[in-house]
C-alpha cells in the first residue's frame, strides 16, 4: 500500500471507531484536548504538542473548523504511526516533506468527513462536474475544502481542482490527483483572458481547453462561478501532456 491509501485507511478506521464525529469524538481517540483561541493570521487550527491540545479559532466557519480539527487530528494519528512516519521520511525531505505532509493530513481529514465511496457514487451520477464541489458540501455538510480534495483525488481522470476568488481573482484553495505533477500556491493569479476570469466576471459556466499559470501540461477546464467565487475542475488532457 502506498502512503496515500495508508493514510486513507488510517482516516477511515477512525471514523468508524470514533463515530459520532463530534468535536470531542473527534478528540479523545488521539489522546488531545481542544481548546479555543487566537491564532497566528492565515491560520485556523495548530497541535500544541507542549500543552498537549488542538487549538481552534472559534471565528472560522463550523464547518472549516471542523475540517480543520480533523487535519490536525491526521497530524497525530500520522505521528503515532511510526511506520508510516519513517515510510514518509525516507520518501521526502525538507520543504517537500512539509507539503507532502500537509496534503496527506488534508486527504485523510477529507475522508474522515466525507466517506470516499459517498464521494464516488456522486461523481458516477453527476460526473467530476465543479458544481459538485457546491453539492456535496451542502448535502454533507463539509467545507468546500473537503469536497475539493475529494473530488481532485477520487475523480476517474486525474485532475485538480479549485476555488477562487477576489479581484483580481486569485487561488483560494486546490487540491489535485497524485498523478498531476505541480501544485497550484494559495494565492496564485490568472491572466484577464483566462477561462476563469471570464466566469466569475460574466457570471456564466465556461468549458474550455485552458492552462494553469505555473502547469507546462494542457488540461479541458470547467468552471462553475457563484456568489463572486469560481469552482474551477482542470482535467489533465491525455496524450496532450507529460503524464
Ligand atoms: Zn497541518
Amino acid at each position: 500500500m502506498n502512503l496515500r491509501q495508508r493514510v486513507l485507511e488510517l482516516a477511515r478506521t477512525y471514523r468508524r471507531a470514533q463515530a459520532p464525529l463530534t468535536p470531542a469524538r473527534l478528540v479523545d481517540g488521539v489522546g488531545v484536548r481542544l481548546a479555543y483561541g487566537r491564532l497566528p493570521e492565515g491560520r485556523f487550527g495548530a497541535w500544541m504538542p507542549e500543552q498537549n491540545l488542538i487549538l481552534l479559532d472559534p471565528q472560522a466557519p463550523p464547518r472549516r473548523q471542523r475540517f480543520t480539527l480533523a487535519h490536525e487530528v491526521m497530524h497525530l494519528l500520522i505521528q503515532q504511526d511510526h511506520d508510516l512516519l519513517s515510510e514518509l521520511h525516507e520518501a521526502y525531505a525538507g520543504g517537500e516533506l512539509e507539503r507532502e505532509l500537509e496534503a496527506l493530513c488534508n486527504l485523510g481529514a477529507a475522508e474522515m468527513l466525507l466517506p470516499g465511496e459517498v464521494v464516488d457514487a456522486a461523481i458516477a451520477r453527476r460526473g467530476q462536474s465543479p458544481r459538485l464541489v457546491l453539492e456535496l458540501a451542502e448535502q454533507h455538510k463539509v467545507s468546500e475544502e473537503v469536497a475539493i480534495i475529494a473530488m481532485a483525488e477520487r475523480g476517474p481522470v486525474p485532475s485538480l481542482v479549485l476555488v477562487a476568488g477576489g479581484r483580481p481573482l486569485r487561488v483560494y484553495f486546490s487540491a489535485r490527483h497524485p498523478r498531476i505533477p505541480d501544485r497550484l500556491p494559495r494565492g496564485l493569479g490568472f491572466r484577464r483572458d483566462d477561462p476563469l476570469v471570464v466566469a466569475v466576471e460574466t457570471g456564466l459556466p465556461q468549458k474550455a481547453a485552458s492552462r494553469l499559470p505555473n502547469h507546462s501540461q494542457p488540461y479541458w477546464l470547467e468552471a462553475y462561478p457563484k456568489g463572486g467565487r469560481v469552482y474551477g475542475v482542470y482535467k489533465a488532457q491525455l496524450g496532450g501532456g507529460g503524464l
